[in-house]
């Protein structure tokens, strides 16, 4: 929608900062920038383009700060054709299309398999198809560790300061627009311990240095605490699961001052502990973290830790399960959806431009028909995600597939408007004079 005006009227509207909900309130867009909100009342900008949304709740598209973003591809029946080699990214890609068509308008690809999702951004950035705005860590710089056999192909091991700096450049090169580095060993693999740190200090201090260097942020994987102390004190800029944290209240006053966020992920304890498969041993410990994460919740709430909503797991569509799971755990809808949109921004350092409806923001937005600050669990529901904008422009969400379901059985663009009115984003969008 470049050179198009849009006047999203008739909003209840969720911004972002945490501030009250505002009933009847317009948006201005103009070449997918926020430019001034108003009211319903006000008269249609000249040359604006009207969407009335009729009371449904608009905020910020959502932000997963910590999402792995790949698939597993089908398994073939015996006797059935194998796979080819291509066909997983053609799952990829339809995983990231109901990313967006579940509101999420920006994922933090915090380690994937090989390639697979630098070139479905470039796809997309090719307009093959849409998803949401992806930024990728490459390959995770970790330690020669147990985990780069169990994740082959995720992980790019080095050791030593000067190895490790050059591990880094390598993932620039492949075009990382941030780098994650395994400051611990993983739960989820039995062979690692999260306790002593996996990374020298030295080691973890070239991995900030060199990233900082260069102009980019580090995201370290953090469980036991002597690795989450390293991450903290040498200036990781977010600290990814931390469940001990709690344990260490002088580390989290660190992150408060400094501004790290923490992204708690509490979705892959859920997994771990309730999806079938894993060891006996890990499915224990990821309950006993469970508990861990959930106090360092509440005492990094209470530290004034900035947290950033990361689902870490799979489906990477449903992050909003991870909202549900936070407020389950104490935090409230508001805040919650704080996490999901304006701290997530600022996890990713796009916070000047994405997180709240703003002027000056980019119009990523999502109109949700019912109130996730009353029930947060509606931002699961795909019927609820009403519509979905990137950059200003209308490009998923129920009321399109409704409107083509419409255009579908009717041949008369009459029948059309009258049967959507308030209802898609097609017919509901009306041109004024001027
Ligand atoms: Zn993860």
């Amino acid at each position: 929608m470049r050179g198009m005006n849009l006047w999203l009227t008739n909003a209840r509207l969720f911004d972002g900062t945490g501030g009250p909900v505002r009933a009847g309130a317009g948006i201005l867009i103009e070449d997918g920038v926020i430019t001034r909100m108003g009211r319903a009342a006000d008269a249609v900008p000249p040359g604006a383009d009207v969407i009335d949304v009729a009371g449904r709740t608009v905020m910020p598209g959502m932000i997963d700060a910590h999402a792995h973003v790949f698939v597993k591809p089908p398994r073939p029946e015996e006797g059935a054709e194998p796979l080819w080699p291509e066909t997983s990214a053609h799952f990829l890609g339809a995983r990231l299309r109901e990313t967006l068509r579940m509101g999420f308008t920006t994922l933090r690809d915090v380690g994937s398999y090989g390639d697979a999702v630098v070139a479905a951004r470039q796809a997309m950035r090719y307009g093959a198809f849409r998803g949401p705005r992806l930024l990728t860590c490459g390959r995770i710089v970790s330690a020669t560790a147990p985990g780069g056999r169990f994740f082959d192909g995720m992980y790019r091991e080095a050791d030593g300061p000067d190895e490790v700096r050059k591990a880094v450049r390598e993932q620039l090169r492949r075009g990382a627009d941030f780098v994650k580095v395994m400051t611990t060993g993983a739960r989820s693999v039995e062979l690692e311990d999260p306790l002593p740190a996996q990374l020298t200090e030295a080691e973890v201090a070239a991995v900030v240095d060199e990233a900082h260097r260069l102009g980019y942020r580090v995201a370290a994987h953090a469980e036991g605490l002597a690795g989450t102390e390293l991450a903290v004190r040498l200036g990781a800029d977010t600290i990814e699961h931390g469940m001990y944290l709690h344990q260490r209240p002088e580390l989290l006053d660190l992150m408060a001052a400094a501004g790290q966020v923490l992204v708690p992920t509490l979705s892959c304890y859920y997994g771990v502990a309730e999806e079938p498969g894993w060891t006996p041993r890990l499915a224990d410990l990821a309950r006993r973290n469970l508990d861990e994460a959930c106090r360092t919740l509440e005492a990094a709430r209470t530290a004034g830790v900035p947290i950033a909503l990361g689902h870490d797991w799979q489906p990477f569509s449903d992050a909003a399960t991870e909202i549900v799971r936070m407020v389950r755990h104490g935090m409230s809808p508001a805040e919650t959806l704080v996490a999901a949109t304006a701290t997530a921004a600022r996890a990713l350092g796009l916070d000047d431009r994405l997180g709240t409806v703003e002027p000056g923001k980019l119009a990523d937005l999502v109109v949700v028909d019912g109130d996730p600050l009353a029930d947060p669990g509606v931002l699961r529901d795909r019927a609820r995600i009403w519509l979905v904008l990137q950059l200003g422009e209308p490009v998923s969400g129920q009321t399109m597939e409704a409107n083509a379901r419409t255009a579908a059985v009717s041949r008369s663009a009459d029948q059309i408007s009258a049967l959507s009115n308030g209802g898609s984003p097609r017919s509901g969008i009306t041109r004024t004079p001027g």
